[in-house]
């Protein structure tokens, strides 16, 4: 089977700053026209895998604007396979049309199952995949945010042979599915370094499940507040983002990340003539949906 992924560009921004600082920003948003950055990676040993055992049918989870919800439709609809996705929200059921993520996927021919967010916070349980099983037969079963092994070892290829003079490696953090590639596959005098987008602790121990080396740490200081949470300096600083660079970052994990990159570099956290390659891991789902909250509270858009 066919599941190529390129190497991607690193494309050089100009940050000025007093440290001789130098930034390269990896464009695995660009990977693919549709289904951009690491939920595509993630994808690829898990679609073959499934293949070569056989399934049919790929089973997953994810919220409203999920851009793993969105890549597990694609590349069911590329590689052969009925997808069925498991929403969070019962009430999305009659929005489906409304929602880009989930219009998008049902384009590509994904079946929906809306669970109540009670329902889903048990979604990984034996009693619930017990349900799911008996209603849908046999399935190949991805993880929300598709982070497991194979996933890991589909991110190691974000990094390659062009990439060994970076000091730092910088990537935004959910599940630490795709930190845990870049560590695997980073030299171990370079640092990676993860911006979880998220609160709490369980990170660390799940990436250290993953990662076969030590030469990474997480900041945490740049969550603005949690999940999907925002604020209008955010905002600002996306658009402004866009406006000096041509590149599009999304709400939800390469702003957030970018902004405590550019603020770490002010404060002169990095060491001179430090040599930064940040992963644009893609995201793009993430704006059309905050977009429309924004709009409702009559704050700035995302341009
Ligand atoms: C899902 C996602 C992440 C987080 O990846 P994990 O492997 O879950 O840590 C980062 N950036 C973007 C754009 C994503 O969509």
């Amino acid at each position: 089977m066919v599941f190529k992924l390129e190497n991607s560009v690193n494309q050089r921004i100009l940050v000025p700053n007093n440290y001789g600082v130098e930034l390269f920003v990896k464009r695995e948003d660009a990977i693919h026209p549709f289904i951009s950055g690491n939920k595509y990676r993630k994808l690829k040993y898990n679609i073959e895998g499934a293949k070569r055992l056989g399934f049919k049918k790929l089973l997953t989870f994810g919220g409203a604007f999920s851009n793993h919800i969105a890549a597990v439709a694609y590349a069911g609809k590329m590689f052969d396979f009925e997808t069925i996705g498991v929403i969070r929200g019962e009430e999305l059921r009659s929005k489906i049309k409304e929602n880009s993520t989930l219009s998008f996927a049902a384009s590509c021919g994904m079946r929906f199952e809306f669970v109540s967010r009670e329902a889903y916070r048990h979604k990984h349980s034996e009693s619930f995949l017990t349900a799911l099983r008996h209603f849908y037969n046999d399935f190949y079963l991805l993880p929300e945010g598709g982070t497991n092994t194979l996933a890991v070892k589909g991110c190691e290829e974000i990094l390659n042979a062009g990439d060994v003079d970076f000091d730092f490696v910088c990537s935004a953090v959910g599940t630490g599915g795709t930190i845990s590639g870049l560590i695997n596959s980073s030299k171990s005098r370079q640092q990676v370094l993860g911006f979880p987008a998220l609160k709490g602790d369980f990170l660390q121990e799940d990436i250290s499940k993953f990662a076969n080396k030590k030469n990474w740490s997480l900041i945490l200081d740049y969550h603005f507040g949690g999940y999907a949470k925002i604020n209008i300096a955010l905002i600002d600083f996306i658009n402004q983002f866009k406006k000096d660079h041509d590149i599009a970052l999304d709400p939800v994990y390469t702003g957030k990340m970018m902004y405590g990159i550019f603020d770490l570099i002010k404060k002169g956290y990095f060491p001179d003539k430090s040599k930064i390659l940040v992963i644009h891991t893609g995201g793009l789902q993430g704006i059309i949906g905050m977009n429309k909250t924004l709009k409702q509270k009559n704050w700035p858009l995302i341009e």
